[in-house]
């Protein structure tokens, strides 16, 4: 397990520094309540926020109209609506500071950035760490070149959707018993493939992605193929072979940990693909794309106090809006993405709606997902930080999502009578709907588990599989040389020595670093809201009170467990915490 927190950072200096400016800004003074400590002045940070602010203005403002019809004298009377005239103009000015504020924030989530006329090329590792002033240098800067981290990164990664349990040696992927035994002197391929001990990690979907390029030439982005094994005396998957390019041969050589800085380079190709993928097909095709339709059609098809909406709506807070910053901006040519990643951008939007159309909702069902990668808790798996922890919360949402609809169904009649319902789960899949896969029966739900099914789905998508996959963007992708989302050389196509300097070639100029840093911070460290806080009285039915104290409570308790897991875990996996999990997508 690491020793620091996500946010802080490894060099003691640098977090002395940190911590000193800190303990500037939070002083105490013992004279306001003497003796009591109370802090000195309250930091700008801890000030009331301007949500905050704006919703007691308007309690005042009422208070002040209420005062001014019970006043009997006159004098006071227009004191109160003076007042209260002053309070609302006020009011209506923030309003204006507000949307001047807004078009600034939405104008910097357009990250354009700098672009040196002259390639950049870093002259050390050093200098990928030394970009990191305001916000810490995420811990993984430390450790991200070991073999036991590139595993980690496959079961609690930013994309830990991809590793599959395989039972022989793919004709892709011809990897010799001779060379599984570098990583494995005392093992046997044959023995790991029978006893279910073997895992790949294939980039197929990118195989025919056409590469991007950049004012200095091309980048590169390859579809590798990876294998793993759990060692049989620790327990511990290690990565024993990496091989580019999907097609064998002698130009695209099988790395084996042997193989000195050709290794490193050939997870760093391996990490590519994994970020691009991540980014295009994990993130915001599978969670921000795939969400999009569901949030446009409850408000086209139930009304605002349907029990459904009223379950989903908070889950849809600002998705149409990160959305619409994403597809005009992030993923639009010349946009960040465009700009940062390894394939070209046609590529990279291709990925995202292969994505959405690909996903079948049955399918999508959490713990299938596992099953079906022969990763499920049946398997040698036995450490998956990620399938461990969102299985948790699988559950957790199932139940509550369950005990919340029996309260307003209680037969199929009554499911299959609400017409509001019907049209909305017909408008999901439609062509002139949400064109969404795998909805029952083409759109004719009838069954109590059918809709907690696909409700289920929505909500852990809208919230824990969205965390799961964006705010790793800071801890594991904010810093390039863990995960560069290009390469700027081409794979190694000989066994040759290749040097540090090979290795260093390959890496990200500094202003792609610089942008991959800013978008990192930026996307994956607001957390808004969270998971099972809906706003007071948001569910006026009495009869929720109690399924929601339930649900509360069992996320309260996944916290405490992940908690302790973290303890014993080789590396710690915070990113699913419940005060990491906003309740929507909307960053
Ligand atoms: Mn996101």
């Amino acid at each position: 397990m690491t020793a620091f927190l996500p946010n802080q950072d490894p060099n003691p200096a640098r977090r002395n520094k940190a911590l000193n400016k800190s303990r500037k800004s939070y002083s105490f003074n013992y004279n306001y309540v003497s003796p009591l400590a109370i802090v000195d002045r309250v930091p700008i940070q801890d000030e009331f926020s301007y949500g905050w602010i704006l919703k007691v203005a308007e309690r005042v403002a009422n208070s002040l109209a209420n005062k001014a019809e019970i006043t009997e004298d006159a004098a006071h009377r227009d004191l109160h609506l003076s007042r209260h005239r002053h309070l609302s103009s006020l009011m209506e000015m923030g309003r204006i500071c507000m949307n001047d504020l807004k078009a600034v924030v939405t104008d910097a989530i357009r990250f354009e950035s700098r672009v040196a006329s002259e390639e950049e090329r870093p002259q050390s590792l050093e200098d990928y760490a030394d970009i990191f002033h305001t916000f810490g240098l995420p811990p993984i800067a430390g450790n991200y070149e070991t073999d036991s981290h590139f595993a980690w990164s496959r079961i609690a990664g930013p994309n830990p959707v991809v590793l599959e349990n395989v039972r022989q040696i793919d004709d892709r992927f011809p990897v010799t018993d001779a060379e599984f035994q570098i990583a494995c002197p005392h093992d046997s391929l044959e023995r790991a493939l029978d006893e279910g001990r073997v895992f790949i990690a294939d980039y197929q979907l990118l195989e025919n992605a056409e590469l991007g390029d950049y004012p200095h030439g091309s980048k590169y982005c390859y579809a590798p193929l990876a294998l793993f094994v759990i060692d049989e005396k620790t327990s511990q998957l290690l990565p024993v072979a990496i091989q580019c390019d999907q097609t064998p041969g002698s130009d695209n050589p099988i790395f084996t940990p042997d193989d000195g800085w050709n290794w490193l380079i050939a997870k760093t190709i391996v990490e590519v693909a994994d970020g691009n993928m991540h980014e295009a097909f994990t993130h915001l095709g599978r969670t921000h794309f795939f969400m999009e339709p569901f949030v446009v059609t409850t408000f086209r098809q139930l009304a605002q106090k349907h029990p459904l909406a009223i379950l989903l709506t908070p889950h849809f807070q600002g998705t149409l809006a990160i959305n619409e910053a994403a597809w005009k901006h992030l993923i639009a040519n010349k946009g960040a993405v465009d700009k940062l990643f390894g394939c070209s951008i046609t590529s990279a939007r291709g990925v995202a709606v292969k994505a959405v159309q690909s996903a079948n909702i049955v399918d999508l069902e959490l713990p299938k997902t596992f099953t079906s990668r022969g990763v499920d808790f049946s398997s040698t798996l036995k450490t998956y930080p990620y399938r461990d922890d969102a299985l948790l919360y699988w559950g957790a949402i199932e139940s509550w999502v369950r005990s919340y609809l029996q309260i307003y169904y209680t037969s199929e009649a009554e499911i299959l009578g609400d017409v509001e319902l019907q049209n909305w789960s017909r408008e999901l899949s439609a062509q002139d709907g949400g064109r969404l896969n795998g909805i029952p029966h083409g759109g004719k739900i009838s069954t109590l588990d059918e809709l907690t099914g696909i409700v289920t789905l929505i909500i852990y998508t809208c919230s824990v599989q969205h965390a799961a996959v964006n705010f790793p963007q800071y801890d594991l992708m904010s810093y390039t040389p863990n995960i560069p989302l290009a390469a700027y050389t081409p794979a190694p196509t000989s066994k040759r020595q290749a040097t540090e300097a090979d290795y260093l070639n390959m890496l990200p100029p500094m202003d792609m670093a610089e942008l991959q840093m800013e978008l990192g911070y930026l996307l994956g460290t607001t957390h808004y809201t969270q998971l099972g806080q809906y706003e007071r009285h948001h569910f006026r039915d009495h009869r929720v009170s109690q399924h929601l104290a339930e649900f509360q409570h069992a996320v309260s308790a996944i916290g405490g467990k992940i908690h302790n897991r973290n303890e014993t875990r080789l590396e710690s996996y915070e990113t699913l915490a419940p005060s990491g999990i906003p309740q929507s997508i909307n960053i």
